[in-house]
């Protein structure tokens, strides 16, 4: 396998429509990857159909994209995206919702009245935001707002009215409700109940609501594009209105049906309005077709409503096909459901018909993910030339995902070319080439070989790892020696047996060390003894790196500083942005956006300013009566032929690098750093156990302290001791990224 760099992508400044359930990805990615692996105009395809604005991304790179997609919500996104209607159709449409008549009144005012509630300060009458509920409980207890009257704004207790608001809406809900299965599954399709019990997650209110603006929809006058952006308005609305918004702000990307116990119900009107920011696009827009009908060679996206399978045959004959790509699929009960749901709100029940599955099934596990999954790669296989590649990316990451993914792709007879995983928080990026045979030789797991690979990823990283990067390493050498999957072999007892092969790897030797509060393997770090003596940490080396590049490229942009950084450290070496800046915060500043070493930083002033701490060090010692003595890096204050203290001093955070140079016991050895690497020395210790153990025998002294010493009139070997106890490592900065 190579070992391909990671490529650096930026976070969408705007994450978009329902973006708690769309992959997180970073855009730039597959523009980089693809003019690498296929010619503009070619045709690429994307079998998940998953990631609305990757296939995007694909099509403005200039390449036609065939993508195939079963969810009516996803596929609407991934339109919408290509072409959003314009900024006033979508003005113009929640005008009309506004002024349209609901008995007597204007629906926008009805609707409104609904989240009506009383200010705390000034007693008027205005909107809530949102009411915050308890679950199981009958009205809210709490509502939040912000008076335009007189600017008391926050979360304030419910009162009478706001509790007996909620129950007239519930009292009339019956009937609203039964409206909204109807929509979905018909009176006697035995699906009903499935869409009964994923509308239990809407509240009366919400669902009143809801109901009552889609019934509307569908009597509006309204052009074919203002009814697209209301439709699009509402979906936000629908994803807005039910009880999967705990509070405060917990499950942010929810994957399943439960309702917290503490839930924020929003005001949908004003949901509404956001939808109107929401959904404006900045980029050019995209041809989209609909298979069969053919897209132009500049680009485009060509849709497939449907399953691979249906497909490939097609496909095969009529269009070669030069890349593969997409953001592989982790199951999502909630999201899945909802779509369902949604689809049939707004588009009737011929649209929920092919996805109507999603209703029924409750539980999905890796081993049915793992089933879905190689199905797809099946069908890949037959429609791709041989060698043809595939790059996937694997967002939230996690041990049985990733199995899941290799353990899938392996058994569909793809070849592991490369796989690049920076933090457990990043989408891993694989890449496969379609291999030679569907059914080849498999092998059993073994266990030995999965051990070999961990320890020497661990070895090459020079500290700890998390126990996904140690999963990642056992399983790329399994995936290598086809041992992932036994013929015959279902894919449960193959993910349990890989999973089972990897912890035994770890938890059977000796020279692993695991850093964990918990009992489990797969929680905490992993280390090995033998990395403990070695000081090439990968954060040093990363330090390393990046000042030498900002010597050599003063004024260099963040992604230049990534560029140069991940193909030194390619593979599961990939540094973080939380190590990257920590880094570039404790020798660079920025000006803009670009990024230069301090003045103190620079190479010759650091040099100078050693010379003048060593000088510094032998003053302080003279003043105590003891002689220095030079022993290579280290500084020996020396009285009675005995050493009293011996000093190490670092320009760099490299501290791992001087405990192995310094051979002087550590109760006698004191660090001295420039206090501008406090901070980074901090970090360095957080994220390593075995450093931070190692340091705890050490002490250190910055710059600053020593320079004080020089001044300060009267000192003693005592008042030294205390001074230099008195002297600890800032809490780092960047406590708040742990790796
Ligand atoms: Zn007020």
């Amino acid at each position: 396998m190579d070992r391909q760099p990671y490529i650096p992508g930026l976070s969408p400044a705007d994450p978009g429509p329902l973006s708690r359930f769309i992959p997180p990805l970073e855009e730039g990615v597959v523009s980089h990857w693809l003019p690498l692996h296929a010619s503009t105009g070619s045709w690429l395809l994307d079998p998940f159909g998953f990631a609305p604005r990757l296939t995007l991304e694909a099509a403005r790179a200039g390449y036609r994209v065939l993508v195939t997609v079963n969810n009516p919500v996803t596929r609407f996104l991934l339109e919408m995206s290509a072409n959003p209607p314009s900024e006033s159709d979508f003005k113009a449409a929640l005008s009309e919702l506004e002024i349209a008549k609901k008995g007597e009144e204007r629906l926008g005012a009805h609707l409104q009245a609904l989240y009506r509630t009383a200010c705390e300060k000034c007693g008027r009458e205005i909107q809530a935001q949102s009411f915050l509920w308890r679950k199981g409980e009958d009205a809210p207890y709490a509502r939040i707002y912000t008076c335009p009257h007189c600017e008391d704004s926050g979360e304030r207790v419910v009162t009478e009215q706001d509790m007996e608001r909620a129950k007239k809406i519930a009292a009339t809900d019956g009937l609203h409700r039964s409206r909204s299965f109807e929509r979905v599954a018909a009176l006697k399709d035995e699906d009903r109940v499935y869409a009964e019990e994923a509308i239990e997650h809407y509240l009366p209110r919400p669902l009143y609501f809801l109901t009552t603006v889609i019934n509307k929809l569908d009597g509006l006058n309204l052009t074919p594009e203002r009814k697209r952006a209301l439709s699009a308005l509402i979906l936000v609305a629908c994803d807005a209105g039910n009880t999967l918004w705990g509070y405060p702000s917990e499950r942010l990307r929810p994957k399943q049906l439960t309702i917290p116990n503490q839930f924020r119900e929003h005001n949908l009107w004003l949901q509404l309005e956001r939808g109107l920011s929401l959904w404006t696009e900045t980029g050019s827009s995209v041809v989209v077709e609909a298979w069969p009908k053919k897209i132009p060679e500049g680009g485009g996206i060509c849709v497939y409503e449907g399953r691979l399978k249906d497909l490939a045959h097609e496909v095969k004959k009529e269009i070669p096909i030069a890349a593969a790509l997409g953001s592989l699929p982790r199951p999502n009960q909630a999201f899945w459901t909802l779509s369902a749901l949604w689809a049939g709100w707004l588009w009737g029940r011929e649209a929920v018909e092919p996805y109507k599955i999603a209703l029924r099934r409750r539980r999905y596990d890796w081993a049915w993910n793992a089933t879905a999954l190689h199905a797809a790669f099946a069908h890949l296989f037959e429609l791709l030339p041989l060698g043809t590649p595939f790059l996937g990316l694997l967002p939230e990451p996690e041990p049985s995902f990733l199995t899941s993914a290799l353990t899938a792709a392996n058994a569909a007879g793809f070849d592991l070319k490369s796989l690049a995983m920076r933090t457990q928080e990043d989408p891993v990026q694989i890449v496969w080439a379609r291999g030679e045979h569907l059914k080849r030789e498999t092998n059993e797991p073994n266990v030995e070989a999965a051990r070999e690979a961990i320890h020497s990823h661990l070895m090459e990283r020079g500290e700890p790892a998390s126990y996904l990067h140690a999963h990642a390493a056992g399983l790329i050498a399994l995936a290598e020696s086809h041992a992932l999957k036994q013929k015959d072999q279902e894919f449960d007892e193959a993910l349990r047996a890989t999973q089972s092969a990897i912890q035994n790897a770890l938890a059977e030797d000796e020279r692993f060390i695991h850093y964990s509060t918990g009992e489990n393997v797969d929680t905490g770090l992993w280390g090995s003894a033998e990395l403990i003596r070695r000081y090439e940490s990968l954060a040093d080396r990363v330090e390393v790196a990046i000042v030498t590049f900002l010597q050599k490229n003063p004024d260099s942009i963040y992604l230049e500083i990534e560029d140069d950084l991940y193909p030194r450290f390619p593979g599961l070496l990939t540094p973080s942005k939380a190590m990257i800046y920590s880094i570039l915060n404790s020798y660079a500043e920025k000006d803009g956006a670009a990024w230069k070493l301090r003045a103190e930083d620079v190479a010759s002033a650091r040099r100078n300013e050693l010379n003048t701490i060593t000088a510094m060090i032998e003053v302080v010692g003279k003043r105590l009566n003891y002689s220095t003595r030079k022993d290579e890096k280290n500084l020996l204050w020396e009285a009675d032929g005995q050493i009293h203290y011996v000093f190490y001093t670092l320009a760099s955070a490299l501290i791992g690098r001087a405990m192995s140079e310094t051979p002087y016991p550590p109760e006698q050895t004191i660090m001295v750093i420039p206090g501008g690497r406090a901070a980074l020395i901090a970090y360095k210790a957080q994220r390593d156990p075995a450093l931070s153990a190692r340091m705890k025998q050490y002490r250190l002294m910055k710059y600053r302290l020593l320079r004080a010493l020089v001044e300060v009139p009267v000192l003693t070997r005592e008042t030294f001791e205390e001074q230099i106890v008195s002297d600890p490592l800032e809490k780092s900065k960047a406590q708040m990224m742990m790796f």
